[in-house]
């Protein structure tokens, strides 16, 4: 058996695969290309592709595929053998440059928002050189952008590039002021990644499961996440197993799997990688959704990405860990005394400063009909965005802001009480759970994204609008005479102007909300609120500046997302209704049937026999059937009348006011059926069961 450092990334054309096949020009021009994105020319191309099907066949492969993300956030991939026909009437194996850079998929069947018509069918994949290659299932994956034939971006990867070298563009303008000068500044990302499992048979037996990817029915379990037992508990057996065959699968393909543990919620838990560039762990966090519903299947459980599978316990997030750092610094160290750190601060500052800025920008980048059952839900962020600096750095802001002195506090000695534990210095800061957007001591954490969601959009965001940030602060810089004091100057007033958007409290209270509002901060409940701001001038203005995204893309990106919404609303209520009407209501009878005629049967021998239990029962059983009747035909309707608006805001409106609050009345009404009617003729497993499910 290979031992792990052995088996890291052996499915990965990476460096040190590069370096071993790649003649040493050849390599040294590529890693020039990933470096400081130099571009790369097809005589270098060439040679690449050659050693990578050299080294993919040997591993097995015989197929490759150019791998991308299309705008409905799923990747996507179309199988090209290597195979050429021989002059002998065999066959070789045959991977050019061109195929390796450039593909050419039919893109008519992709969202794209209006950017296309159907008939226009052409679409461009690019390679994209600074993700690595890799072997998934026999075949070659090469991670790409993909592009309309007229140039336009119908892909999540090629904004999040653009903004990439954005950022570093305008960080290395900051960075020369310090007299740093540096090839490229990245930004990180660790995305810790919330998951359900379930078992396998539960799971088909419910088409909202199977439809949906979350319970559309299905009354509260006898005991759900109250205990707090749940969340680093000891692991079921198959789950531990499932964990171990993931994290092994993962590490083949170069992803660091770290940290992994139960969560909050029963039957829920947490995958964190180490992190990485940002692009790399866009593509590491697709990987590792796909690969925990394969793995899943292999061990009679289900994988549930879905940001909130089960009503009533805490949803699926994804955080979004995000920094920006040089090839050997992370920029947002604020090392031991940040109150002297003029460069930290300026980042900082810039940072929250973005964040205030295009607060609208970043809730739409996690806006989704999954997402919107999460946010401001059990445990989950509010719709606001708020950001938290702990103790430390909201003194030092306060200072700034207010010019007034700044005593650093003492660390503080742990002491247990016990001999034998180990003293240590306790962190200036307490964690907070419930900030959208905190820093946690040399990174920020970005709370809001679903655990079901591409999270290139929030990076994009979050990379242009800082980008945009530090391009304002060089430019008054470059210009400046005393640069410390007019650095100095900078920070203060931004963090006099921006200070609203810190909150150290609690982001969950209701109190929270009130005060937001005093603050002037959005708050932007649902979707339909959010997404508007993919059209706001401002907004569209500062994809345009920095070429992230044209006019035209954000306008593509806005109509692909309120179509997403209205079309998954629009599967739930039809999942709903069908659910209701043949499986349900057919339930609730025969159970009724089999009450009523055990309340016979008993009249029958004597009159004297109590019904009483019998007759409640029924009540309550034809009560809720009664209800879920009308439920459905004020459902039906309001789905046919949202489903025929012709305008997308405005159908996608009526899904959210009229649909919504439909499925609700139904689910309700079904659900107190379900408290009551016997589990033998319930035909979907229960809460309880699935979320308690045996080892
Ligand atoms: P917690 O549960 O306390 O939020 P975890 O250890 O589960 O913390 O996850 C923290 C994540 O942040 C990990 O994926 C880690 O690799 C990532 N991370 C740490 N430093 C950086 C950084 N400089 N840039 C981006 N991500 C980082
Ligand atoms: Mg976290």
């Amino acid at each position: 058996m290979s031992t792990i450092p052995e088996l890291f990334g052996s499915m990965v054309f990476g460096d040190a695969v590069m370096r071993q096949r790649l003649p040493h020009d050849t390599y040294k021009a590529l890693r020039k290309t990933i470096d400081e994105g130099k571009p790369l020319d097809l005589g270098v191309a060439n040679v690449v592709a050659n050693a990578m099907k050299d080294w993919a066949c040997e591993k097995g492969a015989t197929h490759f595929t150019h791998w991308f993300q299309s705008l409905n956030g799923i990747t996507s991939e179309k199988h090209d053998s290597f195979i050429n026909p021989s002059q002998n009437g065999g066959v070789i194996m045959e991977f050019s440059g061109k195929e390796l850079i450039k593909g050419e998929p039919d893109a008519s069947s992709f969202p794209s928002g209006g950017l296309r018509a159907t008939c226009e069918a052409r679409g461009y994949t690019a390679w994209d050189p600074t993700s690595y290659a890799f072997i998934k299932d026999g075949v070659l994956c090469i991670p790409t952008a993909f592009c309309s034939y007229t140039g336009e971006a119908l892909d999540k990867k090629t904004p999040l590039l653009r903004s990439m070298s954005a950022i570093s563009n305008e960080a290395r303008r900051i960075l020369k002021l310090f007299g740093k000068e540096v090839p490229q500044v990245m930004t990180t990302v660790g995305a810790e990644q919330e998951y359900f499992l379930i078992d396998k048979e539960d799971y088909a037996k419910r088409l909202d499961l199977i439809l949906t990817g979350r319970t559309l029915f299905g009354c509260p379990p006898a005991k759900g996440q109250e205990l707090d037992e749940h969340y680093f508990g000891t692991l079921r057996t198959r789950v531990s197993a499932y964990m171990k065959e993931l994290d092994g699968q993962l590490w083949k393909l170069g992803i660091p799997a770290k940290t992994e543990h139960n969560e909050v919620a029963p039957a829920q838990h947490e995958l964190a990688p180490v992190f990485t560039t940002t692009n790399a762990a866009v593509d590491a966090n697709l990987l590792t959704m796909e690969m925990m519903k394969k793995v899943a299947e292999r061990h009679g459980l289900v994988c549930l990405l879905h940001e909130k599978p089960f009503a009533g316990v805490n949803g699926s997030g994804k955080h979004n860990n995000w920094s920006i750092s040089t090839p050997d610094a992370n920029l947002l160290d604020p090392g031991k005394t940040p109150m002297e750190n003029l460069q930290f601060l300026l980042f900082f500052a810039a940072v929250i400063k973005a964040v205030d800025d295009y607060q609208d920008l970043l809730r739409a980048a996690v806006a989704s009909a999954g997402n919107d059952r999460r946010l401001g839900a059990n445990e989950a962020p509010p719709s606001i965005i708020s950001i938290f600096v702990g103790d430390e750095l909201g003194a030092i802001i306060d200072s700034l802001a207010d010019d007034v002195a700044y005593t650093c506090p003492e660390r503080v000695a742990m002491d247990l009480g016990v001999a034998v534990l180990p003293k240590f210095t306790k962190d200036n800061t307490d964690r907070n759970r419930t900030s959208p957007f905190a820093f946690t001591g040399n990174k920020f954490e970005f709370r809001m994204p679903g655990s079901n969601m591409n999270i290139a959009d929030a990076n994009t965001v979050i990379n242009t609008a800082t980008a945009k940030v530090l391009r304002e602060f060089a430019d008054a810089l470059e210009k400046a005479e005393d640069f410390s004091a007019a650095a100095m100057g900078l920070i203060k007033a931004t963090l006099k102007a921006h200070k609203n958007i810190i909150f150290n409290g609690n982001g969950y209270a209701d109190e929270w909300v009130e005060e937001a509002g005093r603050r002037g901060l959005q708050n932007l409940p649902s979707t339909i609120d959010a997404l508007p701001a993919l059209l706001r001038e401002k907004n569209i203005a500062l994809f345009e500046e920095f070429g992230v995204l044209s006019p035209v893309e954000m306008h593509a990106r806005y109509e692909v997302s309120l179509e997403g919404y209205a079309k998954v609303l629009n599967i739930e209520a039809l999942t709903m209704l069908q659910m209701a009407n043949q499986e349900l209501m057919p339930a609730i009878a025969a159970y009724m049937e089999k009450i009523a005629a055990a309340a016979a049967a008993k009249k029958a021998v004597s009159q004297a026999i109590s019904v009483r239990a019998e007759t409640t029962l029924l009540q309550k059983l034809s009560a809720s059937a009664d209800a879920m009747s009308d439920a459905i035909e004020v459902l039906d309707k309001a789905r046919g009348a949202a489903a025929a608006e012709k305008d997308a805001l405005a159908s996608a409106r009526a899904y959210h006011d009229q649909v919504i609050p439909a499925m609700n009345v139904l689910r309700a009404a079904a659900d107190s059926a379900e408290a009551v009617c016997g589990e033998k003729y319930w035909p979907l497993p229960n809460y309880s069961r699935m979320l308690w499910y045996m080892d």
